[in-house]
């Protein structure tokens, strides 16, 4: 169960109304049962069900190393329809630390705050699902040229997918970063389906992405995302 941070306190949980529901209705907890909690920033707990069901005890806290030891962040046009769905609970099964979705020249989705909502939803869930102490942060959507800016990428190795060229493969490009480095971050760009503009390519070739392969065929917006951090987590867990 993730909870909100301010929902536990000196030893006890606090739950709301829907969390009680979960618990008691969905899951069928009674008081005493066990369950495991989360504040999605790096604490797990064994928690006791209490009699009146609307809080609980903490009995121990867990140690769950289960984080990538860099932290990726994966900035990917939004494809239309409900694609990104998959993506965001995918990308968070995958280790993600960040997501930023992105406007670009050829985004076809404008998504509501409904669906924003509900992404940050699919984080919660997929990390619970694959038992990660992090939710990764999943920001509102931003021009692609700003997104070249943002502070909380600068230090980071940056690279963009581009499905056409003779750019190198991202694998290689990682392992030889991973020989000559450590580093803390890195960030993958994915473009929309009807991919980069080449103005864009240059501007973030201007702002130190390396252009990168996936390979010869040209995959789906939702599939880039999920190869290109498939590679990354291999390459930083072995
Ligand atoms: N017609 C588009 C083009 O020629 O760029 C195809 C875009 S592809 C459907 C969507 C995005 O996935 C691309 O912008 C790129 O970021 C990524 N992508 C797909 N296949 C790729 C590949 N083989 N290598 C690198 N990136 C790829």
């Amino acid at each position: 169960l993730v909870i909100a941070p301010q929902q536990h306190k000196q030893g006890k949980i606090f739950l709301t109304s829907s969390q009680q529901h979960y618990l008691s209705r969905v899951l069928r907890l009674k008081a005493g049962d066990r369950f495991i909690a989360m504040d999605g920033q790096g604490s797990w707990w064994v928690s006791e069900l209490e009699a009146s069901l609307t809080q609980a005890k903490i009995l121990e806290s867990l140690c769950v190393q289960t984080e990538l030891p860099v932290t990726v962040t994966l900035m990917a046009a939004l494809p239309k329809g409900n694609g990104f769905d998959d993506v965001v609970y995918q990308a968070t099964e995958l280790g993600v630390a960040c997501i930023i979705p992105l406007k670009s020249d050829r985004t076809l989705l404008n998504p509501s705050p409904q669906k924003l909502e509900r992404w940050r939803r699919l984080t919660q869930e997929a990390a619970e699902q694959c038992e990660r102490p992090f939710v990764p942060t999943l920001l509102d959507p931003i021009d692609f040229t700003a997104s070249l800016q943002l502070p909380e990428t600068s230090n980071a190795s940056r690279y963009i997918c581009v499905a056409r060229g003779d750019a190198p493969h991202l694998l290689s490009c990682l392992l030889e970063q991973k020989l000559a480095s450590s580093p803390s971050s890195v960030v993958i760009a994915i473009g929309p389906e009807g991919g980069w503009t080449p103005v864009e390519v240059e501007q973030a070739t201007g702002a130190r992405f390396q252009p990168v392969s996936l390979g010869r065929r040209i995959l789906r917006a939702v599939t880039a995302p999920i190869l290109a951090l498939s590679l990354a987590s291999s390459v930083w867990e072995t």
